[in-house]
């Protein structure tokens, strides 16, 4: 591991100006990702500044109905939250699916979605990567590719994000606030991942300066109705090989509202536009389930050990959404 300096930040001004002046400087939040980083030579920031001490870890109702979650507040706690708990089942049901017990009593809200890829090229640094090391090579793309992505890749990287937590939040139309040099902004969860195109070394939309102070939920009562699917090959402590977050609303047995979103099939969540489309407005039935989930894998393209991902992730939207229409009735 490289020496570093440790610079504990007392306010927000504090935090932005010591990262301002230095562009091998990091946050550091939970520090559950890039510690391990650090440790493992993939990160090699000169210096770290923790930012534990700043007023973002309370989790407040917003006038509009919405929920504001402070980007330091712990997983843990944003999980267990009443409000969370009883509004958006969906987003505690990922939280609580994600690490162990003892991670995410650590990780935080915005480190959760800052989180790298874990990718196994990623983390070998004797191996090519694209992510970690520009135009070094994928070592993923004729490589062991069990855990990467079918949708949105590109020949520079076929990396998923991990984030159950994600996943949740893109289905959810979260919006990440954010701080930066030229003040304060709001980023749509839709535009705070990024595709892995010509650039897989950025996976966020963020700028170096940039400090994430909440994530804000909109208010949508209807997403009671909600839950997180996730398939892996352990039942914890296991990144998803595919999930899906869903929430849905019936009128007289038609799909009045529905959002879907998937995770572990691409290098951000994969929100199912496609899928929404279709369902919107239909009778909810067994057909119409699998015709939409279809139509949202259409696109996708398998590699040598991650091809059966396109037919899980069709059946796991199908049983979602099977799963919320129940519940409906119920
Ligand atoms: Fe690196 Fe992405 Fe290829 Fe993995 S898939 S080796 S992260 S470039």
């Amino acid at each position: 591991m490289r020496g570093f300096i440790y610079t504990r930040a007392t306010d927000a001004d504090t935090a932005l100006g010591a990262v301002a002046h230095n562009a091998e400087a990091k946050f550091i939040g939970g520090g559950t990702n890039l510690v391990d980083l650090m440790r493992e030579n993939v990160e090699r920031p000169n210096e770290v500044v923790d930012i534990n001490g700043l007023p973002f870890a309370e989790i407040k109702e917003l006038p509009d109905g919405g929920l504001r979650l402070g980007a330091l507040a712990r997983n843990s706690h944003t999980a267990n939250h009443p409000l969370v708990r009883e509004r958006y089942p969906v987003l505690a049901q990922a939280l609580l699916s994600a690490a162990s017990p003892q991670l995410r009593n650590m990780a935080t809200n915005a480190g959760n979605l800052l989180q790298r890829t874990r990718c196994y090229y990623f983390y070998d640094t004797t191996a090519p990567c694209n992510k970690r090391q520009p135009g070094s090579g994928c070592g993923a793309l004729d490589g062991y590719n069990r855990l990467h992505a079918v949708l949105g890749t590109s020949p520079q990287c076929i990396a998923t994000h991990p984030s159950d937590m994600a996943v949740a939040l893109a289905a959810l139309d979260a919006v990440v606030q954010v701080q930066g040099p030229n003040g304060a902004r709001s980023i749509p969860m839709s535009e705070f991942h990024r595709l892995p195109g010509d650039t897989p070394e950025r996976d966020t939309n963020l700028s170096h300066e940039d400090l994430i102070t909440a994530i804000d939920l909109p208010a949508l009562p209807w997403v009671r109705n909600s839950l997180y699917l996730k398939v892996r090959d352990r039942p914890s402590f296991a990144f998803a090989l595919v999930s899906v977050a869903g929430a849905l609303e019936l009128a007289d047995s038609r799909i009045q509202n529905v959002r879907l979103a998937l995770g572990g099939v691409a290098h951000k969540p994969w929100r199912a536009h496609r899928a929404e489309e279709i369902l919107t407005g239909a009778p909810a039935t067994p057909e119409l389930f699998r015709r939409a989930a279809e139509a949202e894998l259409q696109a996708a393209v398998g590699f040598e050990h991650n091809t059966f991902k396109i037919e899980l992730a069709t059946r796991t939207l199908v049983r979602a959404l099977t799963t919320l229409t129940e519940r409906s009735f119920a």
